[in-house]
């Protein structure tokens, strides 16, 4: 089945283009979108507003689905964190995070990262390949379908963020290829507003993403204020150093709609990236271009064999202080699911024995 045409990966117009070189009338292709991608449904057997025997030339030649869960782990704070295989063995994993108002859904857009950053346990894995669109949908499917049943409507909205393994920026036309399928107002209708992908900093694509219409919102991972320290925490510098990097995102700003802003990530790590002086000199950085964003400090989270700990609370908030006292708009994120390895920066495919792990029961439908 490896040629299979992956159908979660179709918008509604190719869906019904797809059906049509079969012979069937449009209609069966807007039936089968709203099969997949509004009741989330993953075989065709359970399609059965479809004919058998459509059902059956389908199974032939397409898949509803193709991810596997092989784990589910629940943390303390309820956050789950899913690992999936595709149907090459490669892992993809995704994080589902509820929230009083919304829900969370982190998903992956690679298995693996080609990246080297120094504080990132997926950097460990390499890159094992990039995601197809079929994938990135399937993997919110899966989420929703497990914390509330195949096809059940979410109780609260679902944001959505490209923070999981891998670099979106360099799968960029897959990436925007789900977001259209997910977008659609007959499917999960999770519309690009709702949104943000993440970037280490590939410039040339910053720069797409800006010209797109209907763009997901986009934060920029920092990890430092100067190229000197960045080039070694994050060597995607070398090819694309800080004053590249903020001049797209002086581009980018210039895209932004009323009241939409963008965001930076600051991961916190003790003793490295965390005096004072660093706080000057990052805010000295956004000044300097002129960049009105929203800054998001990220404790690090450890992980076994990164050589890094987390900054003090006191660190953090001496940091965020003298940020704020420079006119920039600092948040401190909570980690979430860090016993369960679900936080920023700890998926590499973590086969933990901690609590709850259920094999295989997604779409089990309990
Ligand atoms: N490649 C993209 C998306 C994945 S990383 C990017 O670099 O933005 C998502 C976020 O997790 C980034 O902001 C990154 O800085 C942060 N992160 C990575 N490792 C971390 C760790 N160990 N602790 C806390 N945050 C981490």
């Amino acid at each position: 089945m490896d040629n299979a045409v992956q159908l979660t990966g179709l918008s509604q117009p190719e869906l019904v283009s797809f059906v049509e070189t079969l012979g069937e009338p449009a209609y069966r292709g807007r039936q089968l979108f709203a099969a997949l991608q509004h009741r989330r449904l993953r075989s065709f057997d359970e399609i059965t507003d479809l004919p058998k025997e459509l059902r059956a030339r389908l199974s032939q030649m397409a898949q509803a689905a193709t991810l596997k869960v092989e784990s589910r782990y629940v943390s303390s704070d309820g956050t789950r964190r899913y690992l999936m295989k595709t149907h090459d063995g490669l892992p993809v994993e995704t994080v589902f995070i509820p929230e009083e108002r919304r829900d969370t859904i982190c998903f992956s857009s690679q298995s693996g990262c080609p990246l080297q950053c120094t504080f990132c346990l997926t950097a460990q894995l390499g890159l094992l390949r990039s995601l197809t669109a079929g994938e990135i949908v399937e993997q919110i499917h899966i989420a929703l379908n497990d914390a509330y049943g195949t096809g059940v409507k979410p109780p609260r909205g679902t944001n959505l963020v490209a923070m999981g393994a891998g670099e979106p920026l360099l799968n960029l036309d897959q990436l925007l290829n789900a977001l259209r399928v997910m977008a659609d107002p007959q499917g999960l209708h999770i519309v690009p507003n709702r949104v943000t992908v993440s970037t280490a900093g590939v410039v040339p694509r910053i720069l797409d993403l800006a010209k797109t219409s209907d763009r997901p919102h986009l934060a920029i991972s920092l990890a430092a204020p100067t190229d000197e320290l960045r080039d070694e925490l994050m060597p995607i510098n070398k090819r694309w150093p800080l004053d590249d990097l903020l001049s797209a995102c002086k581009v980018f700003e210039k895209t932004l709609k009323p009241g939409e802003r963008l965001t930076f990530e600051y991961v916190m790590l003790d003793g490295v990236n965390d005096s004072e002086e660093h706080a000057r000199q990052l805010a000295n950085l956004l000044n300097r271009h002129n960049i009105k964003a929203k800054m998001n400090l990220i404790p690090h989270n450890p992980a076994d064999p990164l050589p890094y700990q987390p900054s003090s609370e006191t660190t953090v908030d001496r940091f965020k202080n003298l940020l704020e006292s420079k006119g920039i708009h600092t948040y401190v994120r909570r980690p979430r699911g860090r016993d369960i390895f679900a936080a920023c920066g700890q998926l590499a495919a973590r086969q933990t024995t901690l609590i709850n792990i259920e094999s295989n029961s997604v779409g089990a439908n309990t």
